[in-house]
């Protein structure tokens, strides 16, 4: 099979060793995309053996630090060592990505010093020249499209669909993406209240990568269980789309220290019937059906 998806970061704004800010990477033939782009994102795109040069896609669920903190890195880092042999970086994102990206590439933007210099600078013509690049260099330029609930993308070979999420409203918007081939389907929730929209939306997946953010019999404040979800959120959405396989993803080391993180996956696999998975770093996250093997 030519699909692969790697969990690059599980992690939350809360800062971890363990767990990188989030970034969710799909590989398939020649393409590799990459959902959000949270802290460390970039770091663990080189361990996980992919340079930031082969990533073709940005699909940001929404612009909360923690989901797209590297798009700058990511950017800069991919277009410096391309050294104009690559094609520009596709970026979609919700309302709210062209403005950021505007205001970090632009000449006006965060990174005007940087970009002067390496577009203009004799010594970094000379470094740029070494890669195989050809005067005069050209600023990075993302091709960004940005989306909303009902949007439809067509790649090579693949198709991705977006739904709209209930997040943060009305300061930012949150979407979904489910992206398939004929090899298999896979829904990113981003971050989400539980909602109808998402249960459409993952219909009969493969797989479905859902924020986990608590135990639900943990926390009941309204102001969070109305704009993130839980552990039982997360089973409930899979059983009602009937995915084969959830990931549970957004994890903060209070749901996930030892003891409790098997009673979080044992009570989301009684809701949900099929395979739970607790996400982990540079875990390949399986596609297809889930068999135990006996011992060799
Ligand atoms: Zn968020």
């Amino acid at each position: 099979m030519s699909l692969r998806l790697t969990l690059l970061g599980t992690g939350t704004p809360t800062p971890s060793l363990e767990r990188a800010g989030a970034g969710f990477l799909v590989e398939y033939n020649d393409e590799a995309l990459l959902f959000d782009c949270g802290p460390a994102t970039v770091h663990r795109l080189l361990a996980a053996g992919v340079p930031p040069t082969r990533v073709t896609h940005l699909c940001l669920t929404h612009l909360h630090y923690d989901h797209c903190m590297e798009y700058g890195y990511l950017v800069l880092n991919r277009w410096d060592q391309g050294a104009g042999r690559i094609p520009e970086l596709q970026v979609y994102g919700p309302a709210g990505t062209a403005r950021m990206t505007r205001l970090l590439f632009s000449e006006d933007g965060v990174f005007q010093a940087d970009l002067a210099g390496r577009t203009q600078h004799p010594g970094s013509h000379f470094v740029y020249e070494h890669r195989g690049g050809t005067l005069p260099r050209i600023r990075p330029c993302p091709q960004v499209r940005e989306l909303a609930g009902g949007a439809e993308v067509a790649g090579t070979g693949w198709q991705m669909q977006v739904a709209d999420m209930v997040h943060c409203q009305p300061y930012l918007n949150s979407i979904a993406y489910r992206w398939e081939c004929p090899d298999g389907s896979i829904v990113v929730t981003g971050d989400t209240a539980p909602n109808a929209q998402l249960v459409a939306l993952a219909r009969d997946a493969n797989v479905l990568l859902h924020m986990c953010h608590f135990l639900n019999d943990v926390e009941t404040d309204p102001r969070i269980t109305t704009s993130c979800s839980g552990h039982l959120d997360a089973a409930q959405t899979a059983r009602e789309a009937g995915v084969d396989t959830l990931v549970l993803i957004h994890l903060t080391e209070q749901i996930t220290q030892p003891g409790i993180r098997e009673r979080m996956v044992a009570e989301a696999a009684a809701e949900f019937g099929g395979a739970v998975i607790l996400g982990e770093d540079l875990m390949e996250a399986p596609l297809g059906a889930i068999q135990p093997e006996p011992i060799l």
